[in-house]
C-alpha cells in the first residue's frame, strides 16, 4: 500500500496532537483510516419537501427549500439574547423560522431569495415553525452534506476538514487497492471516486455508490482473510492419530448410528490422521444426535493412543453448568464401559476438588474431562491433550476461541453447533473451519406441532398442557427472562408462583433460571429428569442441549421477543422421545413481521429454512438471540444491511483465492497486505 496513506493521521494539514488523539478513539490512526471514516448519514439538501406536506412535531428532520417572504424586526428578549424571526414560502405554505442568538446568518437573509433548510417542523398545521434550522443558501456547491459519528470534543466540520485536506494530500496519486479487473467484474467505482464521494458526494448516487465500494473492500479482505488463512494454516498436525476400529463403541450403542452420523465421525477419524491438525465444525439441527459423535471422537483418541506408552486425552466445553453435568453424565454412561475415565469441571466445584480434577488432567490419569469455561482458566493443563471439543460454539466469543487456540500443544478441534447457520454467516463465523453436517434425524422421531395462538387462549392452551401432564408427560413453560423490569415481560418467578398456586396446583412445578446458584439449577434439572418435577418454568437457561426424552410440550410465553432460531433451539428441547410432541407459542404482538415470523416457525421444523428466514428479518445481530459474541466487528459494513455484498464479497474472495491460492501476483499485492494487517490485528486483540 502507498506510503502516504500509511502516515500518520498527524501528517494531515489541520490535524495536530490534541486533534490525532480524538480521532484515535474513533479509530483513525493514518491517513488511510481517515479516509476510510464513513458517514452515518447524509443530509440529501437538493430533495426538498413542500412546507405543506410537512408534520408539525414529527420526530425527522425535514430539508424545505423556500425563499424569504419577510424578516420581522429582532426582538432583545435579554442580554446576550436575541431572536430573529422570518417567514419563507415555498408557494404551497408558509413557515416561520426562528434563529436564536444568529444575527450574522439573519442579516445575510435576503428577502425574495432562496434557501434551504435543514431541521425539524414545530407549531401546527396552522402555523408551522422550525428552530434554529441548518441554513444553506440555494445555490450552495455541496447540496448532500455528510453527518459523521463522532466523540466529544470533534465537530462535524472539523472532521470535514481533515477529510478535505486528507484527499488534498494524496490527490490522485494513489494506486487503487483492488485491482481494475476485479473492480469491473463486480462494478465498483474506483477508491479514488469512493473517497471523493463518500466524504464529499454531489448525489447522493454517489454516496451510495461510494459506500458500496468501500463496505465491499471491508467484506472482500475480511472474507479473503478467512479464506487465506485457512489456506496458510500451518499448523501441522501434533497429533497423527493412527486409525482404530470404532466396532465396540458402536455395538455398545442402544441404538443404529444414522448415515449422517457415520459420515460426520468417518469424517473426524481422517482429519485426525491428516498433515494439518483437524478444525471441524459439526453442525446439526438440535436432536440430530451430535453427543454421540463427540463421544465417537473421544473413544476415538483414546483409542489410538491404547498399548502405547503415549495416552492422549481429549476435552468437551459446554456452555453452562447444566450442559457440561449432562454431557459428563452421557459420556461416562457410553464411555466408561469401555474402559475410559471421565472427568467433571465446572466453575461450582468446591477449590479442592476442582484442583483434583485439575491435577488428575494434568498427570493424565483423566481420558476425557468434561467442563465450562473454568477447563480453560490458567492451570488446567493437560498431559497430551490431543482433541478439543466445543460444545454450542457460538456462545464463546471469538476471544474466547482464540484463547483457546493460543493454549499450547496444538489440539484437533471440534466445534459443535446446533443452530443451523446460513452458508453465508457460516462462513463468517466459521470460515476457519471444515463443516461436516448432520443433516438426518434419528429413525423414529415424530415432528413437533407447533401453535401460535395469542394470550386470549392461555387458558385453552394450560389445558392442552395438563393434558399431556395427566398423560405421564412433562412439559416446559418459558418466558424470557427472570427479574425482567418492563411490566408487559412474565418475571420467572412470579409466573412460578402464579401457576404452582392457581392452574398447576395439582402438580409438580420446578423452577429454574439463571441467578439461581448453580448447585440448585443443577438440583432442579436432576429432579426434572427424574421425573419428580412435571412443569419445569424456566427462562432460556434450558435453551441449550437439555435432553429429557419424557417431555413432550413446550409452552412459550412472549414469544415475540425471542430470534426465530432461539424459538427453534428451545422448542428442540421436546421431540426426544417417542412419543407426539408440541410447542405452543404466545403472543400478543400483532405486528405483521410477527405474525409473519410465527407462522415461519409454527410451519416447519427445518432449522436452515427458519435461520435464513430470521437472517433475513431480523439480521445476525438477532440471530443468536441477545447474544452477539462472535459478530466480527466491522467498521463500515452492517450486516444488518449488507448481506447481500457480503455473499458478492465472498463469491469474488472465492474466486480470487482459487485462482492464487497464496495471493502471489502482484496485482494482489496490496489486498495481501491488508489482509495480513487484519489477521495481525486481531491476533493483537486477543
Ligand atoms: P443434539 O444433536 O441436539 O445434541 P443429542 O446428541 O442430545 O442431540 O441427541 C438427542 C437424543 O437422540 C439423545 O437422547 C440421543 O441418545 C439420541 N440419539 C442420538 N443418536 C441416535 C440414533 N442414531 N438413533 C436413535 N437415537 C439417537
Ligand atoms: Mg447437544
Amino acid at each position: 500500500m502507498d506510503k502516504l496513506l500509511e502516515r500518520e493521521v498527524t501528517y494531515v494539514k489541520g490535524v495536530g496532537p490534541k486533534k490525532a488523539e480524538l480521532f484515535e478513539k474513533l479509530g483513525i490512526k493514518t491517513v488511510y483510516d481517515l479516509l476510510q471514516y464513513c458517514p452515518r448519514d447524509y443530509v440529501d439538501l437538493s430533495k426538498p419537501t413542500y412546507i405543506k406536506d410537512t408534520m408539525p412535531g414529527a420526530e425527522e428532520q425535514v430539508v424545505l427549500r423556500a425563499r424569504v417572504a419577510a424578516k420581522l424586526p429582532p426582538s432583545h428578549i435579554r442580554k446576550g439574547m436575541t431572536i430573529c424571526k422570518a417567514v419563507f414560502t415555498d408557494d404551497t405554505d408558509d413557515i416561520t423560522v426562528t434563529l436564536f442568538n444568529q444575527e450574522y446568518l439573519f442579516s445575510s437573509l435576503k428577502e425574495g431569495e432562496d434557501y434551504v433548510l435543514y431541521g425539524k417542523i414545530t407549531g401546527n398545521m396552522l402555523r408551522r415553525e422550525m428552530n434554529s434550522p441548518a441554513v444553506f443558501p440555494a445555490n450552495s456547491p455541496d447540496l448532500i452534506i455528510p453527518v459523521y459519528p463522532l466523540t466529544a470534543g470533534l465537530t462535524q466540520n472539523a472532521l470535514r476538514g481533515a477529510v478535505k485536506n486528507a484527499l488534498d494530500l494524496i490527490e490522485d496519486k494513489i494506486e487503487d487497492t483492488m485491482p481494475r479487473a476485479v473492480r469491473e467484474r463486480c462494478c465498483l467505482c474506483t477508491q479514488a471516486y469512493a473517497w471523493e464521494n463518500v466524504h464529499f458526494p454531489r448525489t447522493l448516487d454517489g454516496a451510495h455508490e461510494a459506500r458500496r465500494r468501500l463496505i465491499f473492500d471491508e467484506l472482500l479482505i475480511y472474507s479473503l482473510a478467512v479464506g487465506y488463512n485457512r489456506i496458510m494454516d500451518t499448523n501441522l498436525n501434533s497429533y497423527p492419530l493412527p486409525p482404530r476400529s470404532l466396532e465396540d463403541f458402536r455395538k455398545s450403542l442402544p441404538f443404529e448410528l444414522t448415515k449422517a452420523q457415520m459420515r460426520a465421525i468417518g469424517q473426524i477419524v481422517t482429519g485426525m490422521n491428516g498433515k494439518q491438525r483437524m478444525n471441524r465444525l459439526l453442525q446439526g439441527d438440535v436432536g440430530s444426535g451430535k453427543t454421540v459423535v463427540a463421544a465417537a471422537a473421544a473413544y476415538f483418541v483414546h483409542m489410538s493412543g491404547f498399548g502405547t506408552n503415549n495416552f492422549v486425552q481429549s476435552c468437551v466445553m459446554a456452555p453452562t453448568e447444566i450442559l457440561a453435568s449432562q454431557h459428563y453424565k452421557t459420556f461416562c454412561r457410553l464411555l466408561e464401559p469401555l474402559g475410559m475415565k471421565i472427568g467433571l469441571l465446572t466453575g461450582s466445584l468446591t477449590p479442592k476438588n476442582k484442583r483434583e480434577v485439575q491435577e488428575a488432567a494434568q498427570r493424565g490419569e483423566l481420558d476425557c474431562v468434561v467442563g465450562t469455561h473454568a477447563l480453560f482458566s490458567e492451570n488446567s493443563g493437560f498431559k497430551n491433550l490431543a482433541l478439543v471439543i466445543t460444545d454450542e460454539q457460538h456462545r464463546f466469543g471469538v476471544e474466547q476461541r482464540a484463547a483457546l487456540a493460543a493454549k499450547g500443544g496444538n489440539p484437533h478441534r471440534l466445534v459443535m453447533t446446533a443452530t443451523p447457520i446460513p452458508r453465508t454467516l457460516a462462513l463468517i463465523f466459521y470460515g476457519d473451519l471444515e463443516i461436516s453436517v448432520l443433516d438426518e434425524m434419528p429413525k423414529g422421531r415424530k415432528p413437533i406441532s407447533t401453535y401460535a395462538v395469542t394470550g386470549e387462549l392461555r387458558e385453552r392452551a394450560y389445558g392442552f398442557v395438563k393434558k399431556q401432564l395427566d398423560m405421564g408427560h412433562q412439559g416446559y413453560i418459558v418466558c424470557p427472562a427472570v427479574d425482567e423490569n418492563e411490566a408487559d415481560l412474565i418475571d420467572a418467578t412470579s409466573y412460578y408462583e402464579t401457576l404452582s398456586g392457581g392452574v398447576f396446583k395439582d402438580y409438580r412445578l420446578g423452577l429454574l433460571h439463571g441467578k439461581l446458584p448453580a448447585a440448585e439449577k443443577e438440583d432442579v434439572m436432576e429432579r426434572f429428569k427424574a421425573g419428580d418435577i412435571d412443569l419445569l418454568v424456566s427462562t432460556t437457561v434450558i435453551e441449550v442441549g437439555v435432553d429429557v426424552p419424557n417431555a413432550t410440550i413446550m409452552f412459550i410465553e412472549n414469544a415475540d421477543r425471542f430470534g426465530l432460531s432461539q424459538l427453534h433451539q428451545l422448542r428442540g428441547r421436546v421431540g426426544r422421545g417417542d412419543s407426539e410432541s408440541y410447542c405452543v407459542l404466545i403472543s400478543d404482538n400483532r405486528s405483521q413481521d410477527n405474525i409473519r415470523r410465527m407462522k415461519t416457525i409454527s410451519s416447519t421444523t427445518d432449522g436452515f429454512r427458519i435461520a435464513e428466514e430470521d437472517l433475513r428479518l431480523r439480521g445476525p445481530g438477532d440471530f443468536f438471540g441477545t447474544n452477539q459474541h462472535g459478530l466480527p466487528a466491522f467498521k463500515i459494513a452492517d450486516l444488518t444491511r449488507d448481506i447481500r455484498l457480503l455473499e458478492e464479497a465472498q463469491k469474488l474472495s472465492k474466486e480470487i483465492l482459487d485462482e492464487d491460492p497464496t495471493l502471489e501476483k502482484p496485482d494482489h499485492a496490496v489486498m495481501k497486505e491488508l489482509v495480513k494487517r487484519l489477521t495481525e490485528k486481531g491476533a493483537e486483540m486477543t
